[in-house]
């Protein structure tokens, strides 16, 4: 099981109950969509998958590491060897190179430069832009920024991908390619969980997590197209 998630809840303020109880368990390669409207939470569950934010009650533990036990530094370290993330706004740095920006992907866990270039040419090869290596984010499209972005969140080989709306900024056909590519990694072997509002791209995932005021509606396997 690599993620597992009890009885959680998260206030984000005295008013602001963002989860009220959630119970979700994904194991080892699952692609996993979690759909529900603006508001519902998903961001929220996401971040405490990520272990970017904590628990208010209940117990995250990712691939075996119950995080509530870590440090700051212990979660650092858990999110570099276990977690790439991927967020609707593509976060890349506007002044370096795709080249670059996907190298950082490998700051934390520290290979030396040169090694970090050949591992990120080797991602965007992977990502289908072998071609781009040396374009700034201005001189791409949305949809290649959002792969440039998955590639730095899996040049490390992490065994989880966490995708916050990736196909939110993107029309239609560079989204179907970025599910595409969480598919292929996916069948490569990576546990993907993907939070979407799209019910076109959570329909297409095999397992289908549905929140709502921050609990799980319904939680649904098969019939993937
Ligand atoms: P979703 O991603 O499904 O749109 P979120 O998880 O972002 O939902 O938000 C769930 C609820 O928590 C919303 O009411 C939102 O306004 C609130 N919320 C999210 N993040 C914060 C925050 N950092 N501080 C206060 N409230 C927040
Ligand atoms: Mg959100």
């Amino acid at each position: 099981m690599i993620v597992e998630v009890s009885g959680v809840t998260k206030r984000h303020s005295a008013r602001v109950h963002a989860l009220r109880g959630v119970d979700l368990a994904i194991e080892t390669g699952e692609l996993v969509s979690i759909a529900g409207p603006s508001g519902s939470g998903k961001s929220t569950l996401l971040h405490l998958i990520g272990t970017l934010d904590r628990p208010s009650s209940g117990r995250v533990r990712i691939a075996g590491h119950d995080t509530g036990g870590l440090s700051d530094r212990g979660l650092s370290a858990l999110r570099a060897a276990h977690i790439g993330s991927v967020f609707q706004q593509f976060h890349l740095d506007p002044g370096a190179t795709a080249l670059d920006n996907v190298a950082d992907g490998l700051l934390y866990t520290g290979p030396p430069p040169a090694e970090r270039r050949d591992r990120a040419r080797a991602a965007l090869h992977r990502v289908g832009l072998g071609h781009r290596l040396d374009h700034r984010p201005d001189q791409l499209s949305g949809g290649e920024r959002q792969r440039v972005a998955i590639a730095r969140a899996v040049v490390g080989d992490p065994p989880l991908l966490l995708a916050d709306e990736p196909t939110g900024n993107l029309d239609s056909a560079a989204g179907a390619e970025v599910l595409g590519l969480l598919r292929d990694l996916h069948t490569a072997g990576t546990t993907v969980v993907v939070v979407t509002h799209d019910a076109e791209i959570a329909g297409r995932c095999p397992r289908r997590v549905r929140i709502r005021d921050g609990a799980v509606l319904t939680d649904l396997r098969g019939d993937a197209r």
